[in-house]
């Protein structure tokens, strides 16, 4: 039935964005573009959920919601990959051969995704689906790095940024994964005017690139030598001893040895003091002539060989284990290092303050997670680092003149370009017409932070500005740095405007013990198997209810299951109500008490369901929904209204009216969260040719809360739930005949006289004798003082 409804949904085109409405207002979703590993996990899963329960729920509120999918293709992952699968490097082939590598690898999986995406009901509109790694996408990514250039937000500049050696590229911070290591520290002897000062490292392979010994400006030992020049051991060079306050007196020795770069500090360091710069590795990790013998080795191989030295030579003086923080390439795991050099980088350290205004003026779902942007953004001390040295990512549209050496970038008619095929249309300044390329690409999340723009119809649609900024933008918490920032600096860059009003996220898919779901846990749940034995509607249940919004929430098939077994009793309802109402006439009777009862209640949760929606907490609105339908509806009012609805008369069309009125609202409620199952019953019993996901959402009306009729119907549902626990209790069938049935109801017993009928045709009572007094056999929980006698 699902993939039914898939097919029609999309040939019917009751997703589709309408680009030309002006009447209706414009609720734009950032939907992230997915890297296409052609793995939709449960953690997608749950993302699109809340996706696509916030694009349903805002339709039906009457907003032309812009709902597109796009795919991010480019980028390490794609690469590594193909030289896994092929068992190359990128350059054992040409550049362009190993870009049609990449691409062929991806479109398989794209494929996968998608229908993994349509599959779990997501309402895309798929007429906007985009690659990153499409020529056109390509142009729109290059024309904002020309902008940003022109506005002096781009600059290419010799900056200390963190490598892979193994990937061969520059690396993001945001791409720098910590992770816990066991390594060594070693105490070693600098030498200053003879004295012999102890340094405490735990990378001696950096000594060659040691440009200066510092100590704390107050550190007593030491005092005495700052200005001097120490040497340092084995390589033999001279460095200045200086004074610097950032230095802990607490950590080894006290006397820290400034490399370039050992780490971050030492890059603070080298700024600081107008220190040199030795370069030490080249892009392969492998040292260069400065470290002397160890030249041409490794780094981490040539750290081995030099400890192994020094050992001989007496000079490790100490040497102990320590846990330490190392930063690895969040692609491959190997230790990332920092090196100088030449890149591109976009200007976003000053944006940092405008990141934290904007970040506090804007919506966020849940409201805590705001703090996450901010720390980020005044976290960082660098700017981005744009370029990578890789090939299947967006080229640099610059190349540089032979003869001046000038930077000549790419004329906006001329993209997309590769400056690697392709030469400038027009000559240097200087009246030179050779140049040579810019070799790099661009960092993936250059191409992917610009979807609050692109997805408006940024550049070309002239009225691009009515989907922008996106209305939400959704994210998950482990990507707010990287995603939700970047976002934030490139359009805050370029159009000095935040590029969302809103922020939803969502919390991490765990397995069912709790644990980070993954295959070598053996929690790992995929989506296939979930489909295969669920489809889409449960699992969506327990994507939405299973935690609260931000949260980390845990699989649990239990979840699902529950889900499965609420659709059954919908499902079961409606059968009911459609062969019930089928002779209704479609117009309004005076309700009867009960029908008040339950009128009046559903007034109540649509105002819940209403509310939760508004706040994107899609587990109270799933809750209130189910619980409602299940525990209100099904439980108590079907069968106190069954023998009315099974009878004649205006009591007979009292009941119809109620039950069309409820089941039409309550479909409506629950539609965002199970969209197939609503249509279904949707169409069969309300509109066989509109679908209720374009139908309005259901509005509170005022004349229908009715406290008086909530009051006493509380009561006599009691009653009636009580009496059928009992004959349960007693091995009764439910509709066993009670030949005689004694209610002592106490102070309540004139507002149980006003459904004498119901309970009495409900329950299948012959006689019904209804007492002022208190008492009876059976106690009715939750009414005080009324109590039953079954005359059997
Ligand atoms: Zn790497
Ligand atoms: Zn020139």
């Amino acid at each position: 039935m699902e993939e039914k409804w898939q097919r029609i949904w999309e040939e019917e085109k009751v997703y589709k964005y309408d680009w030309d409405d002006e009447s209706r207002p414009v609720y734009s979703i950032d939907t992230p573009p997915p890297y296409p590993s052609g793995d939709f996990h449960m953690g997608n899963f749950l993302n699109w959920t809340y996706f696509d329960i916030r694009a349903r729920y805002k339709r039906m509120r009457g907003y032309n919601v812009l709902f597109p999918q796009g795919w991010d293709c480019h980028g390490l992952p794609t690469e590594v990959a193909v030289e896994k699968a092929r068992g190359i490097k990128k350059s054992d082939v040409p550049p362009d051969v190993f870009r049609r590598m990449c691409e062929e690898w991806i479109e398989q999986y794209i494929e996968r995704m998608k229908q993994a995406v349509i599959r779990m009901g997501a309402s895309v509109d798929w007429s906007t689906e985009y690659r990153t790694m499409d020529p056109d996408y390509i142009r729109k990514i290059q024309l904002s790095f020309l902008l940003l250039y022109e506005k002096d937000m781009i600059y290419k500049g010799e900056h200390p940024i963190n490598w892979c050696p193994r990937c061969e590229t520059a690396i993001a911070d945001a791409e720098v994964e910590r992770v816990h290591r066991q390594g060594n520290l070693y105490t070693i002897p600098f030498t200053v005017e003879g004295e012999e000062v102890l340094v405490a490292t735990t990378r001696p392979i950096y000594l060659p690139a040691c440009v200066a010994l510092s100590v704390h400006p107050e550190d007593q030992r030491y005092t005495h030598l700052i200005g001097k020049k120490a040497r340092v051991p084995v390589f033999g060079q001279e460095v200045p001893v200086i004074a610097n306050d950032e230095v802990d007196p607490e950590f080894g020795t006290g006397a820290m040895m400034i490399c370039t770069y050992g780490d971050k500090a030492d890059v603070v360091a080298v700024a600081r003091f107008s220190l040199p710069v030795v370069r030490l590795i080249d892009g392969k990790g492998v040292l260069l002539e400065v470290a002397g013998k160890y030249a041409g080795l490794p780094i981490a191989q040539g750290q081995k060989a030099l400890v192994e030295d020094m050992r001989e030579m007496g000079l490790i003086r100490a040497e102990e284990s320590l846990d330490q923080e190392v930063g690895t390439c969040w692609r491959c795991g190997t230790p990332i290092e920092v090196v100088s050099a030449r890149q591109w980088f976009l200007r976003t350290i000053q944006l940092t303050d405008k990141v934290v205004e904007t970040a506090k003026a804007i919506k966020w779902y849940p409201d805590w997670m705001r703090q996450r942007l901010i720390d980020w953004a005044t976290g960082l001390d660098w700017d981005w680092v744009l370029s990578r040295q890789r090939i299947f990512a967006t080229p640099v549209p610059a190349w540089y003149c032979s003869k001046c050496g000038k930077i000549k970038l790419a004329k906006p008619e001329e993209l997309p370009v590769d400056p690697k095929i392709q030469q400038p249309t027009t000559p240097c300044s200087c009246g030179s017409t050779e140049f040579t390329p810019d070799t790099d690409v661009l960092d993936t999340w250059f191409d992917s932070s610009m979807t609050c723009a692109i997805h408006a119809g940024w550049p070309d649609n002239p009225n691009w500005r009515r989907q922008f900024p996106a209305s939400i933008h959704p994210s998950g918490q482990d990507i707010i740095r990287t995603w939700a920032y970047y976002l934030m600096v490139r359009h805050l860059a370029l159009f000095n405007e935040t590029p969302y009003k809103s922020v939803l996220i969502n919390g991490m898919v765990l397995g069912e013990d709790g644990r980070k779901m993954s295959k070598s846990l053996g929690n790992f749940v995929s989506t296939p198997q979930v489909y295969e034995k669920y489809g889409a509607d449960a699992p969506r249940q327990w994507a939405a209810a299973g935690g609260s919004t931000g949260t980390d929430i845990p699989f649990r098939w239990q979840d699902v299951e529950y889900g499965r077994r609420f659709m059954q009793k919908l499902w079961n309802a409606a059968r009911f109500a459609s062969m019930r109402l089928e002779d209704y006439d479609g117009g309004w009777h005076q309700p009867e008490l009960l029908d008040r009862w339950l009128l009046s209640k559903l007034q109540a949760t649509i105002k819940r369901v209403t509310q939760a929606m508004e706040g994107c907490d899609f587990m109270n609105a799933t809750e209130a929904a189910r619980n409602f339908v299940w525990h209100v509806v099904c439980d108590h009012y079907l069968e106190a209204a069954k023998s009315r609805l099974y009878g004649e008369g205006e009591p007979k069309k009292a009941a119809q009216y109620t039950l069309h009125t409820v089941l039409r609202d309550t479909l409506k409620l629950l539609a965002p969260v199970i969209p197939h199952l609503t249509e279904e019953i949707w169409r069969t019993m309300y509109d066989p040719h509109t679908s209720i996901h374009v139908s309005p959402w259901p509005q509170p009306q005022e004349s229908l809360v009715d406290p008086e009729a909530e009051r006493v119907g509380d009561k006599v549902v009691a009653l009636i739930a009580a009496i059928r626990t009992e004959k349960n209790r007693r091995g009764l069938s439910l509709n066993a005949p009670l030949p005689q049935v004694t209610v002592y109801g106490g102070g309540h017993v004139a507002d149980l006289a006003l459904c004498s009928r119901d309970i009495r045709n409900t329950l299948k009572i012959g006689e019904l004798e209804l007492l002022p007094e208190e008492g009876g056999e059976t106690p009715v929980q939750g009414l005080e003082g009324v109590g039953f006698t079954l005359h059997l």
